[in-house]
């Protein structure tokens, strides 16, 4: 198989073909020195998803390296929704990110877990805070606030509410949770240091007032903790040994730390950080693959050209394919675009192996064979796989087949392996035959080609002829017709993502990125093809029989990847 070609100005970590020996992940030498020091006997990580969009292939990143160590050290992972925020969450997006995680072959520990079990928790620890002086609730209106905070050159200044008395605060703060004021009113603040470098660190909020119904805890309450005090507090009430995250919140693991060591917490779990998975040509925001779905420019989040795991498995890449490929690119803390290329690598690379083998004529002209004997039929045996013993399947012969319309030119330039007038070519486990003459519509179309077969042709090649090329075909009668989805990038930038000044991610977008061909013909096998079936078409690539669309002996093929790079 070719390698793929690394675009130089990406930084590809890893050469696909050879790849490192052990690829590089830093968190192993971690876990693996926690446990030969006896600090851990046995770790725990955890996945802790924002029910606010379907995973795309940067959260499959995330999974197979929280879920990856836990399996390789003996250890569980668990699966808890961040469910902070009322507004923006759905339970469709937590249908969907349980199954996408099964689907990439891991289980967490025990039950799903939320985030908004710990409410009741995080409430008390938030007064435990306020009696210890530690905490406070403060009026300053968000515009009030950001100037009260400084900014990266200015320290920040103190509120003229962090002295409020510890009988206040609490008054207060049990006021906000009655629902006694408005959403943005006040909100409940960290004592910590408004001058600190880190502004993470400047008396960072707690909780805010907000009216909204919640999917899990319905209308419970009326104020709700930010990220920041309830996912290291989440970690340590579950026994988190690595509390991995990405680069972004390296400067938040100060205020992690000091919830840790200020409030009596069962467990003393540590944050690590690595890089994000960022993948040319490919957008991995939940934000703005929303808004691809809202706004129709793809048709649903398993849109088989969205980076949603969903997408990816309705294009046909097997979860194999993804967990390859997060362990080749390796787990760093450098950011840096990693080729798509590579990703489209390792699924060529895993379907060469499994998939079989089949024809289908994606654009059909069709072949009738002059010299064959009307009504005789022949029976083909051609293997579903040149190396793997995968059986045989049989592929009926006889006067009338079809072959794609792109096989056949009459004008060819220098170098064609394919059909033309007088020419010959060997049709895929069958016979030769030489093209005699093309029958046109009145408007000069090619509707159909005469052609004469040799019968000593059969599956060797005659004496001292060379016969240029091989293409593929399908029998006229016997074949099933199907629908074939050709998809391409969505996008057609390296990098999405940073759009021009003032322009729109979306200006990016590949127009092409979608080809529906209807009319195609596959051999008959194919009929039987079952949602998610895998095939490679020769010559045209892999394809996967659609999970929705696909239908009893009415098959819909979407092209996962081509057989080669074609981008080069
Ligand atoms: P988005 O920016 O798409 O909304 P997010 O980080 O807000 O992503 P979460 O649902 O909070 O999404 O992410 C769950 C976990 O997945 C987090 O630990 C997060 O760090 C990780 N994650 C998200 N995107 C990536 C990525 N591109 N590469 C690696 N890990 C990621
Ligand atoms: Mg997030």
């Amino acid at each position: 198989m070719s390698k793929p070609t690394l675009d130089p100005t990406l930084d590809a970590a890893v050469d696909p073909k050879t790849g490192p020996a052990v690829p590089a992940n830093f968190l192993r030498q971690i876990v693996q020195a926690d446990l030969d020091a006896g600090k851990h006997t046995k770790i725990v990580t955890r996945f802790p998803p924002e029910p606010n969009g379907y995973l795309h292939i940067g959260h499959a990143k995330s999974i197979c390296v929280n879920f990856g160590l836990a399996e390789e050290f003996g250890g569980v992972c668990n699966l808890r929704f961040d469910d902070t925020n009322p507004a923006k969450e759905d339970q469709e997006y937590i249908d969907a990110i349980e199954s996408d995680v099964r689907w990439l072959g891991f289980q967490w520990a025990g039950e799903v877990r939320y985030a908004s079990q710990y409410f009741d928790q995080l409430h008390e620890w938030a007064v435990e805070l306020i009696k210890a002086g530690k905490a406070y609730v403060c009026d300053l209106s968000p515009d009030q606030a950001r100037e009260y905070r400084g900014n990266l050159t200015e320290p920040g200044k103190n509120s003229p509410f962090r002295e409020r008395s510890i009988e206040e605060n609490l008054d207060l703060f049990a006021r906000m949770k009655a629902g006694e004021f408005e959403d943005g009113a006040r909100v409940l603040r960290a004592k910590i240091d408004m001058a600190s470098p880190n502004m993470n660190l400047r008396d960072p909020i707690l909780y805010r007032i907000r009216h909204a119904h919640h999917h899990q805890t319905g209308d419970k309450w009326c104020i709700y903790p930010n990220y920041d005090f309830t996912h290291g507090q989440s970690d340590a009430i579950e026994g988190i040994t690595h509390s991995i995250c990405t680069l972004e919140f390296e400067g938040h693991r100060p205020l992690y730390e000091w919830f840790l060591d200020n409030l009596p917490v069962p467990n003393n779990p540590r944050q690590y950080e690595f890089s994000r998975l960022n993948l040319s040509y490919t957008v991995t925001s939940k934000r703005k693959l929303k808004q691809l779905v809202d706004e129709k420019h793809v048709n649903g989040w398993d849109d088989p050209r969205m980076s949603t795991l969903s997408g990816f498995r309705r294009r046909g890449y097997t979860a194999a394919s993804i967990r390859n490929f997060c362990e080749m690119i390796g787990t760093n803390r450098s950011d840096g675009i990693v080729d798509v290329a590579m990703l489209e690598f390792s699924i060529r690379d895993d379907l060469d192996h499994s998939a079989p083998r089949a024809m289908c004529v994606l654009r059909p002209l069709k072949v009738v064979i002059s010299n064959y004997p009307e009504g005789q039929v022949e029976s083909l045996e051609l293997p579903r796989h040149p190396k793997n013993d995968m059986g045989v399947r049989t592929l009926p012969f006889s006067r009338e087949i079809y072959i794609d319309r792109d096989d056949f030119m009459e004008a060819p330039p220098k170098g064609y392996k394919r059909l033309e007038p007088a020419g010959e070519v060997r049709l895929r486990g069958s016979y030769v035959i030489r093209a005699d003459e093309a029958i046109k519509d009145a408007d000069g179309n090619i509707v159909e080609l005469r052609c004469s077969y040799d019968p000593e042709t059969l599956g060797k090649n005659p004496e001292g002829r060379k016969v240029k090329g091989v293409i593929h075909w399908v029998p006229a009668a016997e074949s099933v017709e199907c629908e074939v989805r050709l998809y391409d990038r969505l996008f057609r930038s390296p990098s999405p993502e940073k759009a021009e000044e003032g322009a729109s991610f979306l200006e990016n977008i590949n127009p092409d990125s979608l080809q529906v061909l209807t009319g195609c013909r596959a051999e008959p096998s194919l009929g039987q093809a079952q949602p998610e079936d895998r095939f490679q078409f020769e010559r045209e690539g892999y394809f996967c029989a659609d999970l929705k669309d696909t239908k009893p002996g009415k098959p819909v093929f979407n092209r996962t990847v081509t057989l080669r790079d074609s981008w080069g």
